[in-house]
């Protein structure tokens, strides 16, 4: 047996049957670039779904996790710990927003954000005005909860009763959504900014300023979901800032770890004092290591590494428009979508990538690339020649 199968057997024999693996299983990774069990070597345009913003195994990032590591890894929440309030404040300095709970994963984060935003109108209102608008099409997780919050009808299968009290309203239409909030018991309109599992789908500008204005005369919280598009991934440090609104809850996760689990949601002033203690908890919420690895991340994202992301994704949009089978490409910075010509399958294109040494994304119908955000040009040039060469292949 090969490396690679005998790794394979073992996760087929005990590994419960949740995932579609592609049949490679990865070793090692420094930078953008990584290696089979079996030394082939691969560009990563993945960056594990949005989360190693700085790639494999950055040395600062390493360096800040150790010392953390071999200080103390967890102690729960019923202390003060650093360096999680270091985080917190960076995050807050540069976002406007006040205050933040640290939870591990995306769908948590936005149980979280659902909460704030319930109780506030609970606390508020009273009792009754508890729905939350999404967006068709979106994605916001794979809890029960979560999966209710999803506007896509896949996920409302087979794990019934789902969560009450959310309702759907199509991308970019201000009149389907005004109609929609004529119903007196909603308390908060959740979306993302650019769709990402829906297909990398920025939202108009126009839309979401309107949108945040009808919400704004009825006392009806705004909860951006920026699991994908938070933390650098857009060419800002959260894409609500490229839009240029203020919301009332944030929720990020994926790139704010760098490859450990971490996620937040952060709350404004009008929101920041709705959970209080025993409203909200969970055990790992904060945890040193992860955070100290955070917040060597978030210093890390300057406004000239920002810029460069800007940069990097321009370069590689313009050299795949010119590409075989490309019609053109959505998203914002480094998270890029690729609309192919029609009969040009991703999944097919993602498959053979593989062989070719490039592990790209799909995303519905597109390509989507997600690169670490600090890939260097080299790479970018190899793993687009890989590409490029699938592309011609296919
Ligand atoms: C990935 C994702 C989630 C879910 O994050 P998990 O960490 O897998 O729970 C939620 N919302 C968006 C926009 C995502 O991209």
């Amino acid at each position: 047996m090969s490396n690679f199968e005998k790794i394979q057997s073992k996760d087929k024999q005990y590994v419960a049957n949740t995932y579609g693996r592609f049949p490679v299983a990865i070793e090692k990774g420094k930078g953008a670039t990584c290696y089979d069990f079996d030394g082939k070597k691969y560009i990563d345009f993945s960056s594990g779904i949005g989360v190693n913003s700085l790639g494999f195994c950055d040395e600062g990032w390493i360096d800040a996790v150790t010392k953390q590591l071999t200080t103390l890894q967890h102690i729960s929440n019923l202390y003060y710990t650093s360096p999680c309030g270091e985080v917190a404040e960076i995050l807050c300095e540069r976002t406007g927003m006040k205050k933040v709970f640290f939870s591990n994963s995306g769908a948590e984060s936005n149980e979280g954000a659902i909460k704030c935003a319930r109780k506030y109108s609970f606390s508020k209102y009273g009792e009754g005005r508890s729905k939350i608008l999404t967006l068709n099409n979106s994605f916001h997780g794979r809890t029960v909860t979560t999966l209710a919050a999803t506007g896509q009808d896949v996920f409302h299968n087979f794990f019934f009763p789902f969560t009450e009290g959310f309702e759907f309203t199509p991308a970019n239409d201000i009149d389907a959504l005004k109609k929609a909030l004529e119903d007196s018991s909603v308390c908060a309109l959740m979306m993302e900014l650019i769709q990402g599992e829906g297909g990398v789908m920025p939202l108009d500008k126009e839309f979401v300023f309107e949108a945040v204005k009808l919400c704004r005369e009825k006392d009806i919280l705004i909860i951006i979901d920026e699991v994908q598009t938070g933390v650098g991934r857009t060419g800002k440090l959260f894409a609500f800032q490229k839009y240029g609104i203020e919301p009332d809850i944030v929720t990020t996760a994926k790139g704010i770890g760098g490859g450990l689990p971490l996620g937040c949601v952060m709350f404004s002033e009008k929101t920041e004092n709705v959970l209080v203690a025993g409203d909200h908890a969970t055990t790992f919420g904060g945890n040193p290591v992860a955070t100290a690895g955070a917040k060597y991340i978030l210093e890390k994202m300057n406004d000239s590494f920002l810029e460069d992301v800007e940069r990097k994704g321009e370069y590689i949009r313009q050299r795949l428009s010119k590409m075989p089978c490309v019609v053109g490409c959505d998203g914002m910075g480094m998270m890029i979508g690729v609309r192919l010509e029609e009969g040009v399958k991703a999944a097919d294109i993602v498959k053979k990538g593989i062989e070719n040494g490039v592990l790209a994304l799909t995303a519905k119908v597109k390509l989507r690339l997600l690169p670490s955000l600090t890939i260097s040009y080299e790479e970018i040039d190899e793993g687009l020649s890989a590409l490029e060469k699938t592309l011609s292949e296919i």
